[in-house]
C-alpha cells in the first residue's frame, strides 16, 4: 500500500542521460522532456545562466566570462557538480515537487563503463532528488525502446550511436551476449568535418557549423542525390571570413576514417557471437538507433559491410529513453533488466 502511495506521488521516470542529449520520461505521462545536456555557467560566480537548448544557442558565441559546458564526455560523466546541477534542473523541470515526490529513476548507462563512473551516476541523480536510482545498460534499453524480441531465445543486434559513445550489442534471452562500447560517435564525425576542411581547404569552422554539415550533406554510402553545401568560417591564413562550397562527396571522404571504426566494431562483435546467434540476426536485421542513425546511408553502408538487413529504430533518438521508461512503467516486471547499487 505504501509502496502504491510512494508510485502514484512519485512518479517513477526513466532518463537518458547521454552526452548530446537527456531525454527524461516519466510513468504514466511518457516522454516528457528532450534537451542537450548543456550548461551555460558564469565564470566568475559559477552562476548557472542557462540549461539545456538555451544553452545550446551559446555554444560557440559565448563572452568570455560565460562558459557552455558539455558535462558529459565519451557516453560519461566528466564534470560532477555540473552533471548534477543540469539533473537537477530538468528532473524540477518535469517534476516541481521532487522535494516531496522523491521518485524512483531508472538511469542508463553505457555499457563499457566502469564501477566508479556508473558509482558517480548513481550518486548525480541521488543527489539531485531520487528515491533511488537503478542502471540500465544503453543498448539493452535501446532494444527494449526499439520493441526488439529481447526476452525470446532469438539474437538481435542494436547499434546505437550517440554523441560521445556508440554501442554494438547482440542481445538474447534478456541479456547482453557481445558488445562493445566505443568512445566515439556523432562528435568525432563532427571534428572529423572541421579536421578536413582546415586541412583542405584552410578554412576554420565552429562545432555548431560541423554538426550541421553532417546532418544536411554528412553521409555513409554514395547518395541518389549527392548534394553541395555553402560553408561560411574563418580564412586560415587570412584571418578573414570566407565562404566556401563543398560536396557530399567531400564530406563523405572526411567522415570515412571514423566511420570505418564505427563499423569495424560492428563486425568484431559479430565475429564473437555464437553462430545461432549471428544467423538470427542475418535473417532479422540489425537495428540502429541514436542520432548517428540518422547520417544519410548508414544503413546500406552497414547493410553492405555486414551482409545482414539494417533497419532504423521506429524512434532513434528516443529509443534509449523509452527503454527506460518502459522499465519504470512496469517496474517489478522488468526489474530484472535492472542493477540496483547500494
Ligand atoms: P547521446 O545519446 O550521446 O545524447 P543522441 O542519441 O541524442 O546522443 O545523438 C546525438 C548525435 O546524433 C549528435 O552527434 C548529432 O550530431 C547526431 N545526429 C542527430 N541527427 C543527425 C542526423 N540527421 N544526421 C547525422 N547525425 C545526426
Ligand atoms: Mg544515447
Amino acid at each position: 500500500m505504501f509502496d502504491f502511495f510512494l508510485n502514484v506521488i512519485g512518479r517513477d521516470m526513466g532518463i537518458d542521460l547521454g552526452t548530446a542529449n537527456t531525454l527524461i520520461y516519466v510513468k504514466n505521462r511518457g516522454l516528457v522532456m528532450n534537451e542537450p545536456s548543456i550548461v551555460a555557467i558564469d565564470k566568475e560566480n559559477k552562476r548557472i545562466l542557462a540549461v539545456g537548448s538555451e544553452a545550446k544557442t551559446m555554444v560557440g558565441r559565448t563572452p568570455g566570462n560565460i562558459i557552455a559546458i558539455r558535462p558529459l564526455k565519451d557516453g560519461v560523466i566528466a564534470d560532477f557538480d555540473t552533471t548534477e546541477r543540469m539533473l537537477r534542473y530538468f528532473i524540477q523541470k518535469v517534476h516541481r515537487n521532487m522535494a516531496i515526490a522523491r521518485p524512483r529513476v531508472v538511469i542508463c548507462v553505457p555499457s563499457g563503463i566502469t564501477a566508479v563512473e556508473k558509482k558517480a551516476v548513481i550518486e548525480a541523480i541521488e543527489h539531485a532528488g531520487a528515491r533511488s536510482a537503478y542502471t540500465i545498460e544503453e543498448p539493452l534499453a535501446a532494444a527494449i525502446g526499439s520493441n526488439l524480441p529481447v526476452d525470446e531465445p532469438t539474437g538481435s543486434m542494436i547499434i546505437d550511436i550517440g554523441g560521445g559513445t556508440s554501442e554494438v550489442a547482440v542481445i538474447s534471452l534478456g541479456g547482453i551476449v557481445a558488445y562493445q562500447s566505443l568512445r566515439i560517435g556523432g562528435d568525432e564525425l563532427d571534428e572529423a568535418i572541421i579536421y578536413y576542411l582546415k586541412k583542405e581547404n584552410n578554412l576554420l569552422i565552429g562545432e555548431s557549423t560541423a554538426e550541421k554539415i553532417k546532418m544536411e550533406i554528412g553521409s555513409a554510402f554514395p547518395l541518389e542525390n549527392e548534394g553541395k553545401m555553402e560553408v561560411n568560417g574563418r580564412d586560415l591564413v587570412t584571418g578573414l571570413p570566407k565562404t566556401i562550397i563543398i560536396t557530399s562527396q567531400q564530406m563523405r571522404s572526411a567522415l570515412e576514417k571514423t566511420l570505418n571504426d564505427i563499423i569495424n566494431s560492428v563486425v568484431e562483435v559479430l565475429d564473437i557471437t555464437p553462430p545461432e546467434l549471428s544467423s538470427d540476426i542475418m535473417k532479422r536485421g540489425i537495428v540502429l538507433s541514436g542520432g548517428g542513425a540518422l547520417l544519410k546511408g548508414l544503413p546500406e553502408r552497414i547493410s553492405r559491410e555486414t551482409h545482414c538487413p539494417v533497419f532504423i529504430a521506429p524512434e532513434p533518438l528516443g529509443a534509449v529513453a523509452l527503454g527506460a521508461g518502459k522499465c519504470a512503467e512496469d517496474f517489478n516486471t522488468l526489474k530484472r533488466y535492472l542493477r540496483y547499487l547500494r
